[in-house]
């Protein structure tokens, strides 16, 4: 069976790995970039880094002890990941600069053909792991192509510009924000932050592992396997606030008061930047470095709406201008646009961007009906605010091995997932929100209507529950296509 995957990323590689792993041998990675990665080959920014934990920001078939901190920076996981390419004898599946442009299903075939504009690939099944957080979102304010200094995206840093002695103006204040701004405070001339939505925060230092802890992490056997379920417990315990906003949630809401406070002497500051909205319902931000960052003289956090951007900076509501040689946009991702801007045609001529056209939905985050042997992953509704996606995308990894195996053992052509079984996992996992934090504000989980499409609504273990077998009654094999008849000579 040929299998193609889009991405390599995490998932797109966990895909890999699974797939090969138990037989499947002819499996074809199309990257976009020079280079694997994905997200972490994109946010290049000072002090990227990742907020979960490595052990558990980890595949599990492959954990390390010599982690040099709790939370690593990129260039560490980014050398995890190529370590783990290396040794799972990934690296030769993979072509890269090869964005896909579209996919479209066969059905005289039962084929997909993928396109990049210079090459197509034929594959019998097709697994799109592009992620959610791929795309860099600039919101069009009213004269940004006017601006006559200098700008780019956090996902997309521009490190032949030197920010030293600037005037730096950064939009945003998410997860990407918080993580750089305290690093370039320190060089530039004037940082002016311009935040739209206050944030919860919890702290994080994310010293390096004093020698001793790693000694120990090294040789004490059990250990690392105590420290991953501890760890799973405890980003459990974040899921679990989320989900109990009245209850757990209030306790660790009051503990990320706690801290806040503590970081914030000054009343004034401290009144603008504190959030007015439920904790867990945007993303919890973990950082011990950002709130003093406002602090310094040369920083200023502004909390008054942007209406302009001019050519000399920006203009907020107010009316005041604040000039600017360089704006830094921390303003996310098109993460409900998920898969674009591939363009993805099932049976009968339908696109996938038709098919969600009231938003993406896909039987548990996988598949999506009249899309036959084409899986995602990292797909609608399995994002965590609580746990780590590494976990979510082994588990889909494990899923999608035993779909394709089942085709494989059964001969069949393709498979597609019934339309009744997707319309009621959809719906239970849109009920299974209700009462939690995640409805209470406008976040990036959600698409224009309000509907969350990026998050799944519970915990790791629920999803590991759901999918840790493949139902085959909850799909429609067909038979592989009769040859067509050869002609009488
Ligand atoms: P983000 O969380 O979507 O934050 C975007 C920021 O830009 C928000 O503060 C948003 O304000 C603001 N914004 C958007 N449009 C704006 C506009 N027109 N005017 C003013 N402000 C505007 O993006 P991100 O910080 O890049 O993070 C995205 C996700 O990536 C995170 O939630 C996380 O899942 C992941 N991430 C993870 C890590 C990690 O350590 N694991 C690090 C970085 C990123 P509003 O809140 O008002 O929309």
């Amino acid at each position: 069976m040929r299998i193609v995957i889009v991405g390599a990323g995490f998932g797109g590689i966990a895909a890999a790995i699974e797939l090969r792993r138990h037989g499947f041998t002819d499996v074809t990675i199309l990257e976009a970039a020079p280079e694997l990665g994905g997200t972490w080959f994109y946010n290049d920014y000072p002090g990227a880094a990742c907020d979960v934990p490595s052990h558990m920001y980890s595949f599990s078939f492959a954990q390390r002890r010599d982690w040099s901190r709790l939370c690593s920076p990129r260039q560490e996981i980014l050398d995890y990941l190529r370590q783990v390419v290396d040794e799972h004898g990934i690296r030769p599946l993979i072509r890269f600069s090869q964005p896909v442009a579209s996919a479209t299903f066969d059905e005289a075939t039962a084929r997909w053909r993928l396109s990049t504009g210079s090459e197509t690939f034929d594959a019998e099944a097709i697994i799109l792991a592009t992620g959610q957080l791929n795309r860099p979102a600039i919101p069009g304010l009213p004269g940004a192509e006017q601006f006559a200094g200098h700008s780019f995206h956090s996902a997309r840093w521009d490190h032949d510009y030197d920010l030293t002695g600037r005037r730096v103006a950064v939009v945003g204040t998410g997860a990407s924000a918080i993580q750089f701004v305290p690093r370039i405070a320190e060089r530039v001339e004037q940082l002016t932050v311009y935040q739209r939505t206050p944030n919860w925060l919890l702290p994080r230092r994310n010293h390096k592992y004093p020698p001793l802890v790693r000694a120990l992490i090294r040789h004490v056997p059990g250990l690392q396997r105590l420290r991953r379920a501890f760890l799973f417990n405890f980003l459990e315990g974040l899921t679990l606030s989320i989900r109990h906003p009245r209850t757990v949630g209030r306790l660790t809401a009051w503990r990320s008061a706690r801290f806040m406070r503590s970081q914030l002497p000054d009343p004034e500051l401290r009144r603008r930047v504190w959030p007015d909205y439920t904790f867990g319902c945007k993303r919890v931000l973990f950082s011990s470095h950002y709130l003093p960052a406002l602090r310094r003289a040369n920083v200023e956090l502004v909390t008054e709406p942007i209406a302009a951007i001019e050519p000399t900076g920006v203009r907020t509501g107010d009316g005041a201008t604040r000039d600017a040689d360089c704006i830094i946009w921390a303003t996310g991702f098109r993460a409900t646009e998920l898969v674009a801007p591939m363009r993805v045609e099932g049976t009968a001529g339908r696109r996938l961007e038709d098919a969600w056209a009231e938003g993406a939905h896909a039987h548990l985050g996988l598949t999506v009906p009249g899309f036959p042997s084409l899986f995602l992953m990292y797909g609608p509704n399995t994002n965590t605010s609580g746990g780590s996606i590494i976990f979510f995308e082994e588990q889909q990894a494990g899923y999608i091995r035993q779909a394709l195996a089942h085709l494989r053992d059964g001969a069949y052509a393709t498979l597609d997932v019934r339309t009744e079984v997707e319309a009621i996992s959809n719906r239970e996992t849109q009920e299974r929100f209700a009462g939690t934090a995640w409805t209470d504000c406008h976040s990036w989980y959600q698409d224009d209507r309000g509907r969350i499409v990026a998050n799944w609504p519970g915990y790791m273990r629920e999803y590991l529950e759901r999918v840790r077998s493949f139902e085959p009654a909850e799909y429609v094999f067909t038979p592989v296509p009769a040859p067509a008849p050869s002609a009488v000579t």
